[in-house]
């Protein structure tokens, strides 16, 4: 198992990351069907940080076909964003027309219900047959943070292999070991993260703060290449939890691999990574805030007759009504019914089940996780 980094903006340079690991042939061979997952999870474009550079997922497009293989772009984007559409705003449009590399719709192409024997959180899944069937599987995820997994990378992106709103069963049966069981079903031959413009913040997986990061990995182990990615974000992959389940549970470990080409002192920068929610913070919050619900506030509301809201919880999730456009599209990707739109949008607390599906989809960054 090994790894690559190379420092860089320019990403034809995804050619010299996989000869350090190699180069394709290791991989590809001729006639061999190879999918190419990158994220696309909105309809966002590559210098937002959202979305893996069409550019980097090209010059995968070429490696492959220069070998013989038979490269297809597969992608389900965050429910219930439709992936035409996504595809065309992340600017894949001409690789169809312009490249002659298909661009397959997740959603609505054929699926499977399959079993996952090593599930943990999740016993079956709804896949892609194109991903089931494919030869080589390389995935291309952006460096990117997540409000709920802390990070988005090699990982995470493996959700986007299930079809639509079946991707809703892994956030209401547990996200971090959901995650983790696909990886199980799912193996991603090599993974190569896109990390030329990458993001941090608590507004990932679509609304955080695009950061220029001019570096490009590879790797021939999902947890291996996450590991990396962590740490070229500043951040310790022992603290994520999905990466260190997935290293428990012997899909790659978090250290101790050879690293080829720039070193991480090379390329790390401290982002400002999402924090893991404090359980003991979290639970001393609510107390003190079901102490003001209790009390205070229905006596201040008496005595002047205001309409006083109930301060969100750590953890909770928080409504920004001022940047809310009343689209809707939160209503439609939550998985409980939990939202509702009437004067301006209200959230169901004892309903909602804090997956944050809803803020992932938010084109105006109005939702978020009370920090
Ligand atoms: S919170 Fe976001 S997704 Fe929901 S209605 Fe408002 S703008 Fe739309
Ligand atoms: S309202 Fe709650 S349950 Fe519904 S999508 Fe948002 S966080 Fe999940």
């Amino acid at each position: 198992m090994a790894v690559s980094i190379v420092s860089t903006d320019d990403p034809a340079d995804v050619r010299r990351a996989l000869n350090l690991i190699g180069g394709i042939d290791r991989f590809v061979k001729s006639g061999d069907r190879v999918v190419i997952k990158p994220n696309i999870c909105a309809g966002k474009p590559s210098d937002t940080g959202a979305v893996t550079d069409p550019a980097v997922v090209l010059e995968v497009c070429k490696v492959v076909s220069e070998c013989g293989g038979q490269p297809v772009v597969c992608e389900s984007p965050i429910y219930p964003f439709p992936s035409s559409r996504v595809f065309r705003r992340a600017g894949y449009d001409d690789f169809e027309n312009r490249y002659g590399y298909p661009l397959l719709d997740i959603d609505s192409s054929p699926s499977k219900r399959v079993r996952i024997p090593e599930g943990v959180a999740i016993d079956h899944a709804v896949i892609s047959e194109e991903v089931l069937k494919c030869d080589v599987l390389i995935n291309v995820p952006v460096l990117k943070t997540h409000l709920q997994t802390t990070v988005s990378l090699g990982l995470k992106n493996l959700k986007g292999v299930v079809v639509g709103k079946q991707k809703h069963l892994i956030h209401l049966s547990g996200l971090n070991e959901g995650i983790v069981d696909l990886n199980t079903l799912v193996k991603s031959h090599i993974t190569i993260i896109d990390g030329i413009i990458g993001m941090e913040g608590g507004g990932g997986p679509t609304n955080g703060r695009p950061v220029r990061m001019n570096v490009i990995v590879a790797s021939d182990n999902v947890v291996e290449a996450d590991s990396t990615g962590v740490r070229i974000m500043g951040g310790d992959p022992k603290a994520v939890e999905h990466i260190r389940l997935a290293a428990d549970r012997g899909l790659g470990v978090l250290d101790g691999f050879d690293i080829y080409g720039a070193g991480l002192e090379a390329v790390s920068r401290k982002l400002d990574l999402p924090k893991r929610p404090d359980f003991n913070r979290m639970l001393i919050s609510g107390m003190a805030i079901r102490i003001w619900d209790a009390f205070r506030r229905p006596a201040m509301k008496v005595l002047r007759g205001e309409q006083v809201e109930r301060r969100p919880r750590l953890g909770e999730l928080v409504i920004d009504h001022d940047l809310c456009d009343g689209c809707r599209l939160c209503l439609e990707a939550c998985p409980v019914g939990a939202l509702s739109f009437t004067e301006r949008l209200e959230c169901d607390r004892k309903t909602c089940l804090l997956c944050f599906c809803c803020a992932e989809v938010c084109p105006k960054g109005a939702l978020s996780k009370e920090t």
